[in-house]
């Protein structure tokens, strides 16, 4: 089945099972970035329509419907929506590729693994498990209890948003939580259509919500809930401090998974071919609209100038096109500010001296938010396009001479997403994955994804750690429970025991 990116859709919120309006009645437009025309109409969510979707979260989590489900059951009810969403992996596919302007080949990739998260997720449900403590009080034993932490606020950008919605909702769900999902207001459609499926796997009613609407407004309204306990935020790092001010206000617990500047360190000895293709794929893939785009190139000095010849040939024959064309490498930003944001960078990296080696401008397209792959030449690591999130496909290089110069610039940076390292010497990969300072390190590949492995940042890349065996941990509280062994009465209330 084919979608109609022509024709106007229309969505609707779901909030405590019923499919609604916002309650003012307004609406927002949301574009596709092939086009730049509107596609699609969404609920403009405001504190009313929040407090509902909170306070029916907040219902359903106390509600016997939920509570009284086994952590197995919990875990069938995820299975069965893994088993929906890989039903409708085209719909899916097609939907987000319309929405956000992700290429097709990628959103059906990222659909087509998104079960895996449900299916690992939901057989971690029944295995959260308590301890009992080997106290130093003979007259007392002592066991631990988690327990789910209550509404979760899972706020989602626009670059990949069912991937990052299923790595929160299926860990929160998992463990006993029920979620308010607040979408970007530039890619909400997908979102929307998961919490179907949701109430198709038969979720009861009011465990998942999703409230669309805009950052400052609805976002906000969100965030500082007093019902919410915890948020699971991925954006920006400007959004995050309004998030981290909203969560003080309700001490709500907070993961932060925020952007990066990671490098991508080529060795002389690297199997150069694989390198340029993994940079390529680091950098181009997403049109570099990537949490982890591998957006720094250190490049050793006895290979820089044939590989960035050869990187720069490789990228130039990026076929950049209609996203929801097979044949398209490339497609266009998501959004026309995140466009002007590219021109900026780049503006700014010719002023401060870069050279530019391919690309720079906007291809000659008849419309659409298309930007051309760029590579800049940078003389210092402290370059401001060395050091800033450009979330466009904007590559920057300097050359090194030694593993110490790499290690250094590698570390020289307010983030700590990712970094992919290339080499064929294994002790010095080792080296590197110990010392450089970052959540994820790829040796000889770049953005592989697994349900297995944590994903999350060191540094302004944020913290809490999403994906993997922990990430169900993350959405519990533990609770220490006290038993005194002892017969004898209680003497002295005076002394600590
Ligand atoms: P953003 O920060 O602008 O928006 C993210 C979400 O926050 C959206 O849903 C938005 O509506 C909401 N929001 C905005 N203002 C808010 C407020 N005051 N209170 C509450 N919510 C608010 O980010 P974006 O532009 O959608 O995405 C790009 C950023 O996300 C980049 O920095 C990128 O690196 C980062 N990102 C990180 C990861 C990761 O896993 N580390 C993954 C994808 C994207």
């Amino acid at each position: 089945m084919s979608l109609q990116p022509d024709a106007l859709r229309s969505f609707q919120m779901c909030i405590g099972g019923e499919w609604t309006d916002a309650l003012s009645g307004n609406t927002f437009d949301s574009l596709n970035p092939a086009t730049g025309q509107v596609w699609a109409q969404f609920p403009d969510a405001d504190e009313r329509d929040v407090n509902c979707a909170v306070d029916a979260a907040h219902t359903a989590f106390h509600s016997s419907e939920w509570r009284s489900l086994t952590p197995t059951a919990r875990g069938k009810l995820l299975r069965k929506l893994g088993d929906l969403i890989a039903e409708n992996t085209e719909t899916l596919a097609q939907l987000e590729s319309i929405d956000n302007g992700k290429l097709i080949r990628e959103t059906r990739g990222q659909v087509g693994y998104l079960p895996e998260f449900f299916y690992y997720t939901a057989g971690l449900a029944d295995k959260i498990e308590g301890e009992t403590l080997p106290l130093d009080k003979p007259d007392m034993m002592a066991y631990t209890i988690r327990e789910p932490i209550g509404v979760i606020a899972a706020i989602i950008p626009w670059n990949s948003p069912l991937y990052l919605t299923a790595i929160k909702v299926a860990p929160a769900l998992a463990a006993g939580n029920t979620v308010v999902l607040k979408p970007s207001e530039h890619a909400s459609a997908t979102l929307v259509e998961l919490v179907k499926l949701a109430e198709q796997a038969g979720i009861p009613k009011g465990v998942l919500n999703v409230v669309t609407g805009f950052g400052p407004s609805t976002g906000a309204a969100l965030t500082s809930h007093p019902l919410v306990r915890k948020i699971a935020f991925t954006g920006g790092a400007a959004t995050a401090r309004h998030v981290i001010r909203s969560s003080a206000e309700n001490f709500a617990r907070l993961s932060l998974e925020l952007g990066g500047k990671s490098p991508q360190i080529v060795f002389a000895d690297a199997d150069l071919e694989s390198a340029v293709n993994g940079i390529v794929a680091g950098i181009f893939a997403a049109s570099g609209q990537s949490c982890v785009a591998g957006s720094r190139l250190l490049i050793h000095k006895d290979v820089y100038e044939p590989f960035i010849t050869a990187l720069a040939e490789r990228a130039a024959r990026i076929k950049i096109g209609n996203p929801q064309a097979d044949d398209s490498e490339m497609g266009p930003m998501a959004t026309a500010a995140q466009l002007a944001v590219v021109e900026d960078f780049v503006a700014r990296a010719k002023a401060d001296g870069a050279r530019l080696r391919l690309g720079g401008k906007r291809p000659d397209m008849a419309q659409g938010w298309y930007y051309e792959p760029t590579i800049f030449e940078c003389n210092s690591n402290a370059d401001y396009l060395m050091q800033e999130e450009v979330f466009g496909p904007v590559a920057a290089v300097i050359p090194f001479e030694t593993e110490e110069e790499a290690l250094a610039m590698a570390n020289d940076s307010n983030y700590g997403l990712a970094a992919g390292i290339w080499t064929r010497d294994i002790a010095r990969a080792h080296r590197m994955a110990r010392d450089v300072h970052s959540g994820i390190i790829w040796v000889n590949t770049y953005r592989a994804v697994s349900a297995m492995a944590s994903i999350g940042g060191f540094k302004h890349s944020g913290y809490g750690r999403e994906s993997g065996i922990d990430s169900v941990l993350e959405y519990t509280e533990r609770k220490t429970v006290w038993i005194n062994l002892s017969s004898e009465p209680m003497a002295d209330p005076f002394v600590m025991r």
